[in-house]
């Protein structure tokens, strides 16, 4: 199934733009996860949001899923590992999973997690961003897993189930993974090393770790890394004031596009791109708009 559009993140602009185009009844794909937003949920106090006084980000964020519940809005439970231009459409990554859609929203938020030296040269030559997708790979090999959120700790857990040997980087607290072919490694990765291939991990403190492959399972990728001939700007998404990117039917929306890192810029920027999308569907099949 080709989709109409792809909604990529479940933050106040990715919410804004999927309520929007169920209101107006297209066939859409809201792709993310289903607590919708960590960073959204994590304000005190919000005194900015109109209408909604004093109100916490965690109460945005369920007063966000109830509507959502409320409005039928289904999300499909993964992280996009990459987006590939496909003529008049665009395939989507996720995991194992493959989708398909004309037009692609993109509600990604800031890319909190820096790129590591070497990472992007070596993205399909030993550096990979989905733990089933490449896992098999490295069954009875020595590999690198960098994660950012226990919420990822399955798919390390399936990774340890395959290769021999794991190096775990738990960039959060409490880790639990353990395992006999586990060890975890209280240094910081400074860099992934390789020419041609994955050969090793930096440490901060000067020493290397040789792997074949590196698995970086994390809350967003890099915007290098999700679709590399997105036009950026200062490190956000260029857009226009309809939202659209420079890639035909891409949009963009909230804090991926710059700042203020604000709701109220997120939702509007969402209803934004949701009425260009519908805009641009209904222009390449010669339709009125609604
Ligand atoms: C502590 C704190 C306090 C704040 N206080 C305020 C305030 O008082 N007022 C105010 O206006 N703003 C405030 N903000 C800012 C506000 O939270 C953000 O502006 C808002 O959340 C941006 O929404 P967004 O949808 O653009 O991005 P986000 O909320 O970051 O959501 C993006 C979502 O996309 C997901 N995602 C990313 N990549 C992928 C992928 N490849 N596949 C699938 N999903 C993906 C992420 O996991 C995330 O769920 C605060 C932020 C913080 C951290």
């Amino acid at each position: 199934m080709v989709y109409d559009v792809a909604v990529i993140g479940t933050g106040p602009a990715g919410f804004s733009a999927a309520l929007n185009l169920k209101i107006l009844g297209k066939n859409f794909i809201w792709i993310g996860s289903r607590d919708l937003s960590e960073k959204a949920g994590k304000a005190e106090r919000i005194d900015n949001y109109p209408g909604l006084p004093h109100i916490t980000g965690r109460e945005l964020n369920a007063a966000f899923s109830a509507q959502a519940g409320e409005m039928g809005l289904a999300i499909t439970e993964q992280m996009v590992n990459s987006i590939v231009p496909m003529g008049e459409k665009y395939a989507l990554m996720a995991g194992s999973e493959f989708y398909e859609a004309r037009t692609v929203i993109l509600a990604t938020g800031t890319v909190r997690t820096a790129v590591l030296p070497g990472e992007s040269a070596l993205v399909g030559k030993g550096v990979s961003y989905c733990a089933t997708c490449d896992g098999g790979l490295y069954r009875g090999k020595t590999i690198a897993v960098i994660c950012n959120a226990a919420r990822f700790e399955h798919e390390a857990a399936f990774l340890a189930g395959l290769a021999a040997k794991v190096y775990y980087f738990p960039v959060y607290k409490d880790p639990a993974l353990s395992g006999e072919n586990v060890e975890v490694v209280k240094e910081r990765a400074s860099a992934i090393l390789g020419e041609e291939r994955v050969s090793g991990v930096k440490l901060r403190g000067g020493g290397t770790l040789a792997v074949d492959g590196v698995f970086c399972l994390r809350d967003s990728l890099a915007l290098s890394a999700l679709l590399p001939s997105i036009g950026t700007e200062d490190g956000h998404i260029a857009v226009d004031r309809g939202m659209a990117t420079n890639l035909p039917g891409v949009y963009a929306a909230g804090d991926c596009t710059g700042r203020p890192y604000q709701y109220a810029k997120a939702v509007g920027e969402g209803n934004t791109a949701a009425h260009s999308v519908i805009a641009y569907l209904a222009k390449a099949r010669n339709e009125l708009l609604p």
